[in-house]
């Protein structure tokens, strides 16, 4: 059961889609059309929006134009932007154009790691204290990722122990918060659950936030058991773009119109609201311009009742 602590318990709902969603996409986005896509998610109410990624652009080639991206982006108090950063040349790349937060990434799961970033978790380790140190005593905060918390697409289950541990240690090199990246999707809400309950035995849940994907369909059932355990972050994309260009078989994040929808229902959506309407159409109208799946089932029904004739195709 979910257990609401009264009208501040809500959601925080961080908006991957213009990083995660769009990061391997073959189809180059114009800048200007990124910014573009940013401006009108803040516009709904969404405003906690992961927006750009200091990789080398020669491995993703679409991110490289996050400097201009996250320069242009509306500031306001309240709307917060974060940048992914793989190393500490992306931390000095980031700063100059001063996102929020920062995102560092390890893996629970040491193949996955190896073959994802080339390296092992210790030196995924080594490489986010560099960054936590350079980012030290300053205003960005710094969110630690742990991919495949549930299953390896190479080596199969992941042991909830290994999660917890990483998770405690990505707390005690200095990231404020740690998000549980089910990278392939594969997971069910009984793995989920185990997982979560490893965790959350070393980790208090207002620390953790949740990170899923669709690849089986159990995304949204699979966040239910961390809403039940108090955890109120979440990552989601727009229309469920994404995917994870180094997980074979990965299918996109979890829709924000879904999660939108479902926390709606549980009375958890974030405060201020969000306009979820408006973020189906905007799905809607950035898919069809550029030719992608639109993955929200939330997104489709909602844009269906707007316009009912659209049912006769
Ligand atoms: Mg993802």
């Amino acid at each position: 059961m979910i257990v609401s602590t009264g009208a501040t318990d809500r959601v925080t709902i961080t908006e991957v889609g213009p990083r995660d969603g769009l990061q391997a996409l073959s189809v180059w986005i114009p800048t200007d059309r990124k910014i573009r896509l940013v401006s009108d998610l803040v516009a709904t109410g969404l405003h906690d929006l992961e927006v750009a990624s200091f990789v080398n652009p020669a491995r993703v080639p679409q991110m490289r134009d996050g400097r201009d991206v996250l320069s242009s982006v509306p500031r306001s108090p309240g709307v917060r932007y974060a940048a992914l950063v793989p190393n500490l040349r992306g931390f000095q790349d980031a700063q100059l154009v001063s996102p929020d937060r920062i995102a560092v990434v390890t893996a629970a799961s040491e193949v996955f790691q190896q073959r994802n970033m080339n390296s092992t978790i210790e030196a995924s380790f080594q490489r986010i204290e560099q960054i936590v140190d350079a980012a030290r005593g300053g205003p960005m905060r710094i969110r630690g990722y742990i991919s495949t918390v549930t299953d390896c697409p190479y080596s199969g289950p992941v042991d909830p122990a290994r999660v917890a541990v990483i998770a405690e240690r990505l707390l005690s090199l200095g990231c404020h918060e740690v998000c549980l990246g089910e990278t392939i999707g594969k997971g069910t809400v009984a793995t989920v659950s185990r997982m979560l309950d490893a965790v959350l035995a070393v980790v208090p849940a207002d620390r953790l936030g949740l990170h899923f994907h669709d690849t089986y369909g159990q995304a949204l059932a699979n966040i239910i058991p961390g809403l039940e355990r108090g955890i109120r972050m979440i990552d989601s994309s727009l229309a469920g773009l994404g995917g994870c260009p180094f997980a074979p078989g990965a299918a996109g994040n979890v829709a924000t119109e879904d999660v939108v929808y479902l926390l709606r229902g549980l009375g958890l959506a974030p405060s201020p609201a969000v306009d979820l309407e408006r973020i189906a159409f905007i799905g809607e109208s950035f898919c069809h311009e550029f030719g992608l799946t639109h993955q929200s089932k939330a997104g489709h029904a909602l844009m269906r009742a707007v316009r009912p004739n659209s049912l006769g195709e």
